[in-house]
């Protein structure tokens, strides 16, 4: 069983601010910001790769309860979703980080060149 469905099955211990039947939101546990929340789905999907359009539209509503709850939807957020090697995934359970509480940078996010592909 991965990392995250242990958080739902609350064998391991996390800092949930909200919760329904389908989606779980708690604190990272190595913030990056001074808000640094993981919202997943209940249920085990790998990755962004693999969810359905059904539940990305519940997640979304999900998602705008969680930046409510956080008072941080007027003032800004990122959501950002790791998927597979090059997009630097760790935990392979879907997870939107939702970062935000100051103003975020945009800074480099690869050494290779960014003229180098396309
Ligand atoms: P990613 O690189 O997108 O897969 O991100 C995984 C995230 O999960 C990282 O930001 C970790 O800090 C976070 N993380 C790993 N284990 C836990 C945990 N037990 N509780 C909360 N966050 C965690």
């Amino acid at each position: 069983m991965c990392i995250f469905c242990k958080i739902v099955n609350k064998e391991i211990p996390s800092n949930v601010i909200l919760e329904n039947k389908e989606f779980l939101a708690f604190h990272d546990i190595n913030p990056k910001a001074p808000v640094h929340i993981l919202v997943i789905p209940k249920l085990h999907i790998d990755s962004f790769n693999e969810v359905t359009g059904q539940t990305m539209k519940n997640m979304t509503g999900f998602i705008h309860d969680v930046t409510k709850e956080l008072k941080i939807e007027k003032s800004g957020y990122r959501v950002i979703t790791n998927v597979g090697e090059d997009g630097a995934q760790e935990v392979k359970h879907l997870h939107f980080h939702i970062v935000g509480g100051a103003k975020l940078a945009w800074s480099h996010l690869s050494d290779a060149d960014p003229k180098g592909k396309f």
